[in-house]
């Protein structure tokens, strides 16, 4: 049985759980620092549940970046989020 539109799955970085791409965010972590993935390099996928919960995500987070600060990743994150819901 043959679906007629396929749609791209990623995996989220926290929960592990497959999602179609337009429902997840795509970041990246360069120098220590948390972006939204500008094209280049290494990326990762988090999906909308998981964007709720920060104790969940900084874990996740910390393991991609490498540890880094908390805080300063969290703030990061929520900017992101912030201007992907503006545009
Ligand atoms: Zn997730």
């Amino acid at each position: 049985m043959a679906k007629k539109f396929h749609q791209p799955t990623r995996m989220c970085l926290s929960c592990r759980e497959r999602n179609e791409q337009q429902n997840l965010l795509r970041l990246q972590c360069k120098d220590g620092e948390i972006s939204s993935f500008n094209g280049v390099g290494r990326s990762f996928y988090l999906c909308q549940d998981c964007l709720k919960e920060d104790k969940k995500i900084i874990r996740a987070l910390m393991r991609e970046c490498r540890g880094g600060d908390k805080d300063k990743h969290m703030n990061k994150l929520k900017e992101i989020i912030t201007d992907d819901r503006k545009s």
